[in-house]
């Protein structure tokens, strides 16, 4: 069985490893191979970027090479896909490459679209990037007192990101000393501060502790870069001094211009995690439709998932596991303290208050994410 990874980051970086060591066997008889095309050589541990916007990571310290961290029996190449055949199984690369399969995995990602809102991309920084994080920490450096407005487009990867960039702004100004003379604006799109509404429930009184002033309803619908204004489609306008986006995502263009699913996100069973339609087609990660958070955990979960049945298929002709929407977030509330928020399709995550012991753990876990994309932990 000929099986291809298209994509080269958390999700299918784990369903390779994963499908290598329990298909060891096969791959050694070869009766199963497994080839993963990727866009880049190097793999980025993109969590650490949120450090990286505050001074606490270097961008070298979010790298691997990627040929590094997969087992030594799966062949992999930078080259990104460029076409999608699913009806002859095949696909096409950027250096003209054709690659048959058997069962495709596709894991390609998303992407930030600042573009989609007039002046967001001129007037505000963004961590959702390496240059973004290390131009937010520049202009956080030079800030010396005034308004900072968080603003946040849906979909995007890592939902407690605008709550845990809010938390780490309130210590980086405090710890300078200047936390007076700054107004932290929190502006959310929906009609409460985080989607999950649990999270929502317990991040509000930890904004009125930290004197965090919020919005709801609050969708940009323009920046005005030169008067510093940030407006709503609900009518709102904030004055800012330095503005802070977590724009909307799509998913990979490849997967738009593929037309695989409307801005990039793939139509996939929420159990099975097959794109639908497609038996053979495995869809991981950030590009699925599912409703579940954009985050390298349910990457993941849902890759350990489809490596186990793909490895059942060839082994017993038949899948094994259904995926239960699992999601695991690590929550960063300042003060060195952290919390996490564990849920799935059915149970919504129960929060305990934030501890330092959280904070430490994640922080272990920062350096433990190689072990686990390896398909060690
Ligand atoms: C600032 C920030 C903080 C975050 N914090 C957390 C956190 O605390 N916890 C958490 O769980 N998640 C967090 N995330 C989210 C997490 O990083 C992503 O959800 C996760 O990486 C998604 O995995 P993926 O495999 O779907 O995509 P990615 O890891 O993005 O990998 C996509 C891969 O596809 C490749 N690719 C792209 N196009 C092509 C192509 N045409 N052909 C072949 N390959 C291609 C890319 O090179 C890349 O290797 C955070 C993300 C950011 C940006």
């Amino acid at each position: 069985m000929r099986i291809l990874v298209v994509g080269g980051g958390t999700g299918g970086t784990i369903v390779a490893n994963n499908l290598a060591r329990r298909l060891a066997p096969e791959i050694r008889a070869r009766k199963a191979w497994i080839t993963m095309l990727s866009a880049s050589d190097r793999h980025m541990y993109q969590p650490g970027l949120l450090y990286v916007a505050f001074g606490q990571m270097m961008p070298d310290e979010l790298y691997r090479d990627q040929q590094s961290l997969l087992e030594s029996s799966i062949d992999f190449h930078v080259d990104p896909v460029e076409t999608f055949e699913l009806d002859k199984n095949q696909v096409k690369t950027k250096s003209g490459a054709l690659h048959a399969y058997d069962v495709l995995v596709i894991a390609t990602g998303s992407r930030v679209m600042p573009k989609k809102i007039p002046g967001l991309e001129e007037g505000a920084e963004t961590f959702y990037t390496e240059a973004g994080a290390v131009k937010l920490f520049k202009a956080l450096r030079e800030f010396e007192g005034g308004k900072v407005c968080i603003v946040v487009g849906v979909p995007h990867k890592c939902p407690i990101a605008p709550v845990e960039v809010t938390f780490s702004l309130h210590d980086y100004f405090k710890t300078r000393g200047i936390r007076d003379k700054v107004h932290i604006k929190y502006n959310y799109p929906i009609n409460r501060i985080h989607s999950i509404e649990n999270v929502a429930k317990w991040a509000q009184p930890e904004f009125d502790r930290m004197g965090v002033e919020y919005e709801t309803l609050f969708n940009v619908e323009a920046v005005d870069v030169e008067n510093k204004v940030v407006k709503s489609l609900e009518g709102s306008e904030d004055r800012y001094d330095l503005l802070i986006s977590i724009p909307e995502h799509h998913g990979m263009d490849v997967i738009e211009s593929n037309n695989l699913g409307p801005d990039g996100w793939i139509p996939t069973d929420r159990h099975k995690l097959t794109m639908e339609g497609h038996d053979n087609v495995y869809v991981v990660g950030d590009t699925t439709n599912l409703p579940v958070s954009k985050t390298g955990s349910a990457a993941h979960f849902e890759a350990e998932v489809i490596a186990e049945n793909i490895a059942s298929i060839v082994k017993i002709g038949t899948p094994v596991k259904d995926y239960d929407g699992k999601v695991y977030c690590f929550i960063e509330a300042g003060h060195d303290r952290a919390t996490y928020a564990m849920f799935n399709y059915e149970n919504p995550p129960d929060l305990k208050a934030a501890n330092k012991s959280m904070h430490w753990f994640k922080m272990s876990y920062n350096k433990m994410y190689w072990a686990s994309v390896r398909g060690l932990l």
